[in-house]
Parts: C-alpha cells; sequence; structure tokens
C-alpha cells in the first residue's frame, strides 16, 4: 500500500475532456493527458484490500494493488512489468474496457472507486514511450500456429503464442488487421495509431498477418490449414448481434 491516508485525502479525479472546439478540429481522443504526479495522487488512493476484488472483477486477473503501489511511488517501469504479466495489450484495454475492476474496487463501497482502467492507461505509455515494450526474442519453438481472425482476442492470442517462440500466422478476410480494434472503435476512442504501434511490435516479433484471406467456404479451408500448422485458433467474433429473446431488448 503505497499511502495509507491516500483514501482519505485524495479525491477521485479522472483525466480531463480536451476542449470541444479543438476536438472538433482534429477528432482525436478525447482526454486531456495527466502530469505524473496526479497519476500518482490517484493511484495513491489504492487501500491495497486484503481480499482485492479489483483483481476479482478484472477478467484477465491483473495485478491492481501492485502496480498501483508502483505506480504511487513513480517506478513505472517495474508497474509496467507487473501489467504486462496479465495483459497482452494495456493500450487496448486502458482505452477501451469498461473497467469491471472499477465497478468492484472497495473503495467505490463508502468513496468513488480508484481509477483503475486510467492508471493502466498511464503505466503502459509510459513503457512505449520509455522503449519498454519490445519486440519478443523468445527461442523458436518449431510449431507454427495459425490464427483466423485479427480482433482482439485474435491478435492476444497471436501475441501469446508468439511470446513463447512459436511461429504464428494469423488471416484476416478483411483488407487490415484488427476487426473490431480497427473497423468498431471510433477514433475519439481509440487512435489508430495506437493499433498500429502494436502491430509493429508484433510485426517485429514474426508474426506474420494475412489480409483479405478469408477462411471457409470462398477461401482456403479450415482442413488446409491444419495440414500446414501443428494447430489452428479460431478467433473469429460475430458479424451479427447476438439474438436475445427478451422483449425490448
Ligand atoms: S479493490 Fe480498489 S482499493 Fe482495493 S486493492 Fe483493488 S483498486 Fe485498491
Amino acid at each position: 500500500m503505497g499511502k495509507p491516508t491516500g483514501f482519505l485525502e485524495t479525491p477521485r479525479r479522472g483525466p480531463a475532456y480536451r476542449p470541444v472546439a479543438v476536438r472538433l478540429r482534429d477528432w482525436r481522443e478525447v482526454y486531456e493527458a495527466q502530469d505524473d504526479e496526479q497519476v500518482a495522487a490517484q493511484a495513491s488512493r489504492c487501500m491495497d484490500c486484503g481480499i482485492p476484488f479489483c483483481m476479482q472483477g478484472c477478467p484477465l486477473g491483473n495485478r491492481i494493488p501492485a502496480f498501483n503501489d508502483l505506480v504511487y511511488r513513480t517506478r513505472f517501469e517495474h508497474a509496467a512489468r507487473q501489467l504486462l504479466a496479465t495483459n497482452n495489450f494495456p493500450e487496448f484495454t486502458g482505452r477501451l474496457c469498461p473497467a469491471p475492476c472499477e465497478s468492484a474496487c472497495v473503495l467505490g463501497i463508502a468513496d468513488e472507486p480508484v481509477t483503475i482502467e486510467r492508471i493502466e492507461y498511464e503505466i503502459i505509455e509510459h513503457a512505449f514511450a520509455a522503449g519498454l515494450v519490445r519486440p519478443s526474442e523468445a527461442v523458436a519453438s518449431g510449431f507454427r500456429v495459425a490464427v483466423v481472425g485479427s480482433g482482439p482476442s485474435g491478435l492476444a492470442a497471436a501475441a501469446q503464442l508468439s511470446s513463447v517462440g512459436h511461429h504464428v500466422e494469423v488471416f484476416e478476410r478483411a483488407d487490415a488487421i484488427g476487426g473490431l480494434l480497427r473497423y468498431g472503435i471510433p477514433e475519439f476512442k481509440m487512435e489508430k495509431a495506437v493499433l498500429e504501434r502494436r502491430l509493429e511490435v508484433m510485426r517485429a516479433s514474426g508474426v506474420v498477418f494475412h489480409t483479405s484471406r478469408p477462411i471457409g467456404a470462398t477461401g482456403t479451408t479450415l482442413g488446409e490449414l491444419q495440414e500446414h500448422f501443428d494447430a489452428v485458433v479460431l478467433a473469429i467474433g460475430s458479424t451479427v448481434p447476438r439474438l436475445i429473446d427478451v422483449p425490448g431488448a
């Protein structure tokens, strides 16, 4: 726990919105940056709970109290190690995640929760700026894996498999990589440059991306992929909404 009295002294403060007049001229991400002092003050609000419900709320099991403590001490490099241990793409989740960790944060019972998502964003942006996000240097395993679909799950699978030395090729039917990250998220939420930055790291790690390559009835078949690869990951998502048979849904 960085500062035992932090949650008593410091109110929750997220980043401010950039002025609308400016945003209308560039359509870039909506938030102003926070300086390190502000981010550390927000991290100081973490109570390092005995049972950190934030971690249970996080589908990735991010080590939230640990990185909050390190950010409070402005040790962003160490915080990045903690964050990247469980999260392949904090720069995406730090911008896009609905933050169930914050809904689960114990501080939220009596006050406003810790700004966990924004702290995550700051950690990974510091890590990129410091050159800490580098291509994988894993020893080649000799195994080849095909990943079908290049949305968030396909990219996470590809990054994880590549990180342990497997040769990974990603097959995407659209003409660009990213799936929902590219075609579903507006620029003001996450600029495409953020996606491209990560794809560059993955390419440098040896991941091969194929675009305009549908798998199935109209393109390469699953059987053909299975012939050429040791394993195939299907991360194809859905282009139709989930059907919920509830009136008014
Ligand atoms: S639940 Fe909230 S206050 Fe408790 S450890 Fe997690 S982030 Fe910190």
